[in-house]
């Protein structure tokens, strides 16, 4: 069982394709995109949307397809999101899973500052994907599976600026997110606002 983290403000390609193929390269039975409830390390940066919103955008976003769950663990924990209790939880629901916590590279770089990280790495075996950009250099110490997945330059900030900007999200987002975001009004988006599709 493959565990990716994330705030998921909003779910895009970058975070679908990366799950998809990390599942298929290591023959994952199920990677659970695990929404985070308060990701502490971004509290205080910007407003961050509402947790069961993004956890709608994430069910929407893997609806169809097999392998991909969205996860509310994090949600039900309550409070600030550990890796560390994420796994604890997910462990006790799945005895006897084998846990994979799958991280891009940038988060990756930031292990050590992790609650209990050292926990995380004896729970479970830590995959990175290398997202575009200057390459990263990793945390030593960690035995990391690398997984080669096509490298997409899209990012949840990238996406909030298109939107404040109406700029255009279509194939950076799938149709089922958008749909989801007008039908909650997120990102200043008018509730029910016409889009392409509807
Ligand atoms: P933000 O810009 O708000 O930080 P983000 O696009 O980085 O959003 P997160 O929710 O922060 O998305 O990331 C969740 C996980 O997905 C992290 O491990 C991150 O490295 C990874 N990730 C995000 N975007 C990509 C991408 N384009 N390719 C591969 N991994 C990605
Ligand atoms: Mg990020």
């Amino acid at each position: 069982m493959g565990l990716f983290g994330g705030t998921f403000d909003p779910p895009h390609v970058g975070h679908l394709v990366t799950a998809v193929n990390v599942a298929y390269e290591l023959d994952l039975d199920v990677v659970v995109m695990m929404v985070a409830n308060i990701p502490w390390q971004k509290q205080g940066t910007r407003d961050i949307t509402g947790a069961e919103d993004r956890l709608a955008l994430v069910s929407a976003a893997v609806a169809a397809v097999d392998r991909l769950q969205p996860g509310r663990h994090e949600i039900d924990l309550g409070g600030n999101s550990y890796t560390a209790d994420t796994l604890r939880s997910l462990a006790a629901d799945f005895p006897g899973a084998e846990l994979f916590t799958i991280v891009g590279d940038d988060a990756a770089a930031g292990l050590p500052s992790w609650e209990r990280h050292e926990e995380v790495v004896a729970q479970s075996r830590l995959v990175v994907v290398d997202r575009p950009g200057e390459p990263v250099e990793l945390p030593g110490g960690v035995d990391w599976i690398r997984v080669e997945v096509p490298r997409l330059e899209v990012s949840s900030t990238d996406l909030r600026a298109r939107f404040t900007d109406g700029r255009p999200l279509d194939y950076l987002v799938t149709n089922p997110v958008l749909e989801e975001i007008r039908r909650r009004g997120l990102y200043g988006v008018p509730i029910g606002q016409a889009g392409t599709d509807d």
